[in-house]
């Protein structure tokens, strides 16, 4: 013989309920069944809610008995074609429960047992329809009511079974029984003097582990909307997936942690009988689902599951008159028992200065008064402080059997959660060590399960959430590289990069799980308005894990929000170098935060474009290596410059062409005047650690006073072709002395100056063409041939593909 239970989902509508009708048909083709149901889906909250309205005299409890009413019909309707009898019956029940409504209506009051009778049409009216649409079938069905097979005390909307009568009951008439499918109404009971009583919300699980245990079936089936107990909740995790196998201690765990798929007091009554649970999913029954245990069987997982409770209450009862004194917790736990109030989590300081233990939020109040009550005398004395609630928590716990014997666990829990700025409130561990667990934000709950799976349960790949702002040039190319190697990486670097949010300077488009790359130009178009501040507080909304900031602006209020998304730990990588030269003090603050905030800060593109020199930098001096001195070519648009320029070819065309083919900023002077260049190698100065300014950079300007000195860009072209004699005679000068112009860069023993120089043939910077970088670095290590970094400095592909590389730098991190 075997128990099925189909919840509130299985029987929710006409479809799924034929089904279960499917089902039943197959399994009671081996054996006898009996099958326990819940309400229709939804309809145990509708009943509370009609309850609550009509006792705050609300007259709108009419419209929701009716909605109940309305699905009800409904479900009959979509399974027989001859529904009227049927529909008689089930309309002088709702006769029934429209003057109960009614009566709560006109006394004004909701009691615990008229709750508890209220709420039992829900499973009384879906085990008449299936009993009766079945019987019509011609399959041969009883039904019967399980109110008249269990008993229990008087603790309405969660009462106590009484065992020795209910399993007697149930053995007396299973015994007499001769129909191959017994229907039941799960949840619904009643006490030894008659009333109807329930066992707890999702309590129908319950019913059919007490019949199954009373009976000594050999197996309990819990069907349900999902293909077995997950990893985690599969609704807030899409990567949850289910577990084959667990012990009664860990789908215990997983329950009473939260995951509902499980009513938690099921597993006792099956436990000592060693009846295994098969939770099964009626929408697949092809799915193999859970099996539920003592079969020990192979699995590499020592973290079997993760559940989270929300509305959680911390409450925190401190002070020096505890200390050493027995006595205290028994009061405060009898304080809680007194009042009925369900203790989740608890843990002690184990100075014993304070005990600190978490409650549903709803029960803070009563607790708090009662608490504050009971100690009114010690707190009176400042002994102890009155009780303090912490609200809007939530409890999230990692669960295996296996745990105990691996070290590192607790490790892995709280670095995966600091490094996604998950602030833990209190931690407590099962004197068993099947379960750790942690007391956390509500907001952070869907992060932390989504970090905490991916930890331990998907090893193999890393998610990374990317938000670009700055969707020009650069972007778009950055986009396109994401996009083609997308499988590559998965594949090979076990990195899932998404890009959840894009903006520029008018538009933002989000998408939490990841924006299509295929086809973003159409959405992008068509977006948000966008704002610096709201895409910040869009992307701390999201709160998604492994968050990267990406900017491919040049914008200073752009670079000015980095602290804010560092101290959020969120990642930045920027190409933009406003925030890097800005002063000493902001660039120090951002490697603190940084430091600080677990969130990397990476700005390779900063110099070079996709050039890896900050990179070589930092690798040298990380292994111990002494700069000596830096020289370098910096400037892509100063080298096509002197490139281009000669005495055929006079400064201001070159100078325009240069600014025609992309090669300088808008306004060229801050690639002439040597600033940009100069900024490079402060940052270089600064990444070898000399806290330097950007005035302590000697600049030689090789520009005229009126070219610097002029108002606009168009003043600026115009003084270039008033003082063309000035340039040509740097040409003339270079030309004589055989060398070629180069605008180079130096740092050396703390000091740095940039400048135009007359390079002579056989030197490295002689024969650079184009827009290409050169940075040579004479070090301890390399005294006589420096280690030489050479290349396009820049360009969107390369730029874009130096953000990339910085993105993928911070996902094997
Ligand atoms: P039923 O009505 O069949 O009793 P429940 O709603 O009580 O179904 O339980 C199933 C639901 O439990 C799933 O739809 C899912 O949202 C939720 N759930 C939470 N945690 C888990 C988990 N770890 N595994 C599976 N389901 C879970
Ligand atoms: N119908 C009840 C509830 O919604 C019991 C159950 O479905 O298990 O809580
Ligand atoms: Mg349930």
């Amino acid at each position: 013989m075997k128990v099925l239970k189909f919840g509130g989902t299985s029987v929710g509508s006409a479809q799924n309920i034929k089904k279960v009708i499917a089902i039943l048909q197959k399994e009671s083709l081996s054996s006898p069944i009996v099958c326990v149901v819940s309400a229709v889906g939804g309809i145990t909250d509708k009943l509370l809610e009609a309850g609550e309205l009509a006792k705050q005299k609300n007259k709108s409890y009419i419209t929701v008995f009716e909605k109940i009413k309305t699905i009800h019909f409904k479900v009959i309707e979509g399974l027989t074609n001859n529904p009227k009898s049927i529909l008689k019956e089930v309309d002088a029940t709702f006769e029934n429960l429209k003057q109960l409504l009614n009566g709560i209506y006109l006394i004004n009051e909701l009691s615990p047992k008229t709750s508890d009778k209220l709420v039992s049409y829900g499973e009384l009216l879906s085990s008449f329809i299936i009993a009766k649409v079945m019987e019509d079938l011609n399959l041969n069905t009883v039904l019967k009511n399980s109110q008249e097979l269990i008993v229990t005390n008087t603790n309405f909307t969660k009462a106590e079974v009484n065992y020795d009568i209910t399993n007697k009951n149930i053995i007396d008439y299973f015994n007499k029984a001769n129909q191959l499918i017994t229907i039941l109404p799960g949840f619904v009971a009643k006490s030894q003097s008659g009333e109807t009583t329930t066992l707890g919300r999702g309590g129908s699980d319950f019913t059919a582990a007490i019949i199954a245990a009373a009976l000594k079936v050999e197996q309990l089936e819990i069907w349900t909307d999902v293909s077995g107990m997950y990893t985690t909740n599969p609704k807030l995790v899409k990567q949850a997936y289910p577990i084959a196998n667990l012990s009664y201690q860990e789908a215990m765990e997983l329950s009473h942690f939260g995951a509902k798929v499980l009513y938690p007091p099921t597993v006792q009554p099956v436990l000592n009988l060693a009846i295994p649970i098969h939770i099964k999913n009626t929408l697949h029954p092809e799915a193999f689902g859970t099996v539920i245990s003592n079969h020990k069987k192979e699995n590499h997982l020592t973290v079997k599951g993760i559940s989270h409770i929300d509305n959680v209450a911390l409450l925190t009862l401190e002070g020096s008159g505890m200390v050493g004194i027995p006595g205290f917790s028994k009061r405060l736990f009898e304080t809680l028992a007194n009042e009925k109030i369900n203790i989740i989590f608890i843990t002690q300081a184990s100075s014993e200065h304070s005990i600190c233990f978490g409650i549903d939020v709803n029960n803070a109040e009563q607790a708090e008064q009662a608490i504050n009550n009971a100690f009114e005398y010690e707190i009176s004395l400042h002994k102890i402080n009155p009780i303090i609630v912490e609200k809007d928590l939530s409890i999230i716990a990692l669960i295996g059997d296996n745990m105990k014997s691996h070290q590192g666990i607790s490790g892995k829990l709280f670095s995966t959660l600091g490094k996604n700025n998950i602030n833990v409130r209190a931690i407590a561990q099962g004197a068993s060590e099947k379960n750790i667990s942690a007391v956390i934000n509500q907001s952070d709950v869907k992060k932390a399960l989504n970090c905490l799976h991916e930890r331990f349960f998907e090893v193999n790949t890393k998610q990374l959430n990317v938000f670009i702002t700055g969707i020009g040039n650069v972007g778009e190319k950055l986009i396109d590289q994401i996009k083609q190697q997308h499988n590559f990486l998965k594949k090979n670097l076990k990195l899932d990069v998404k890009i959840v949010g894009m903006s520029n300077s008018r538009k933002m488009i989000f998408n939490p799980n990841g924006i299509d790359l295929n086809n973003w130009t159409e959405p992008f178009h068509h977006a948000d308005k966008s704002s610096i501040e709201g895409f910040y507080q869009k992307v701390i909304e999201l709160n998604l894990r492994n968050s990267i900031f990406v900017d491919v602006t040049a914008n200073k209020d752009v670079a000015s929000v980095y602290k804010n998304y560092l101290k959020q730990s969120v990642a930045v990588v920027a190409c933009n170098k406003i925030a890097c030269s800005d002063t000493f003090a902001n660039y120090k603050n951002l490697q603190d935060l940084s430091l600080k905030y677990n969130a990397p800060f990476l700005y390779e593109t900063n110099v070079g474009a996709g050039l890896p020199i900050i990179n070589t930098l930092n690798n040298l001096v990380a292994s111990g290596d002494k700069v000596i001195s830096i020289q370098a070519v910096l400037s892509g648009s100063l080298n096509f410059v002197f490139n281009n320029f000669s005495d055929k070819k006079n400064f201001h065309d070159t100078v325009k062409q240069a600014q025609f083919e992309g090669y300088t900023e808008p306004d060229p002077r801050i690639d002439l005047s040597g600033i940009d260049v100069a900024r490079k190698i402060l940052i270089l100065a600064r990444e070898n650690g000399i806290p330097m300014e950007i005035e302590d950079i000697t600049n030689d300007s090789f520009l005229t006073e009126a070219n610097l000195n002029s108002d606009s860009v168009d003043d600026f072209y115009d003084t270039l072709i008033n003082d063309e004699a000035h340039f040509q005679k740097l040409y003339a000068s270079a030309k004589a002395n055989k060398c070629q112009l180069k605008y180079v860069a130096e740092y050396k023993n703390g000091k740095a100056k940039v400048g135009l120089q007359e390079v002579p043939e056989g030197h490295p910077f002689y024969n650079l063409e184009g827009k290409d970088n050169i940075v040579m670095f004479y070090t301890q290590r390399y005294p006589e041939q420096p280690l030489i970094v050479k290349g396009a400095g820049a360009g969107a592909d390369v730029t874009a593909s130096g953000l990339f590389a910085d993105i993928i730098r911070i996902g094997n991190k």
